[in-house]
Parts: structure tokens; sequence; C-alpha cells
């Protein structure tokens, strides 16, 4: 996907602050934190949403969700997090391309993550 603003952070050619990288996925920070740290783990290959996924994606998607404690306790959140998958329209989902929010910090979040439309 040429466009895809997550494609091109994967690929290198829009710049991120990296968390974590492997041969399936790529994580980094949020450019626009709703918490004290709030970063995005993707996978590689472009999957424009969750609504697009089905068991042939339960691989990625465990490793996905597998991966998401040990990068929140490498980013200082010892003492839990929030995952978070915007999926379509419905869910507000902004950039089609699958990711999930990992969202902490030393105050315990509110009842969910509010953000101005
Ligand atoms: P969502 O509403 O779940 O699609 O969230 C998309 C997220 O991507 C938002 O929290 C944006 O702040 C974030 N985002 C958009 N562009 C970038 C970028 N270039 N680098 C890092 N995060 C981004
Ligand atoms: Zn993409």
């Amino acid at each position: 996907m040429d466009n895809c603003i997550f494609c091109r952070i994967v690929r290198g050619e829009v710049p991120s602050r990296k968390v974590f990288e492997d041969e399936d996925i790529f994580a980094f920070h949020d450019i626009n934190p709703q918490a004290a740290v709030h970063f995005m783990i993707v996978p590689k290959t472009h999957i424009a949403s969750l609504a697009d996924c089905d068991m042939r994606q339960q691989m990625l998607l465990g490793k996905m969700l597998g991966l998401a404690t040990q990068l929140a306790k490498s980013q200082g959140l010892d003492d839990g997090f929030r995952t978070i998958i915007n999926t379509g329209r419905i869910g507000h989902q902004d950039v089609m391309h699958l990711h999930m929010h990992i969202a902490g910090g030393p105050q315990p979040l509110g009842a969910m993550l509010p953000r101005p439309r």
C-alpha cells in the first residue's frame, strides 16, 4: 500500500519513535498521545482493519496481543495498561491499517480514552 501512513512508517519512509520490530510486527509511539505512554503495535503486512481478519490471521493477531505485555513493560507500564483496537466507521478507526493501541502511565486511565472529534 503505497500511500498508507503505517505502511510508510514500517518501510522507514516516514519517521517514527520505534518501540519494537521483528519480521512480522512494528511498534511505535503515537504522534498524538492520549496517555503518558501511548504506542501502537501493527502488522508489517497491510491489513486495513480487524474487520478484514478471520481465523487465517490468528497467528498474527495472537502475536500482536502476545507482545503487548512485553512491550508495555519495556515502556515502564508495570502496573497495567489498556489495549484498544478501533475498527471501522463505528469504531472511529482513522488510520486504515490494523493497529492495537497500548496506553498507560503512572495514573489510572479514565473509563475510556476520550478524543476530540
Ligand atoms: P485510530 O483512531 O485507532 O485509527 O488511531 C490512529 C492513531 O494513529 C491516532 O492515535 C494517531 O495519533 C496516530 N497516528 C497518525 N499518524 C501517525 C504517525 N505518523 N505517527 C504516529 N502515530 C500516528
Ligand atoms: Zn498499511
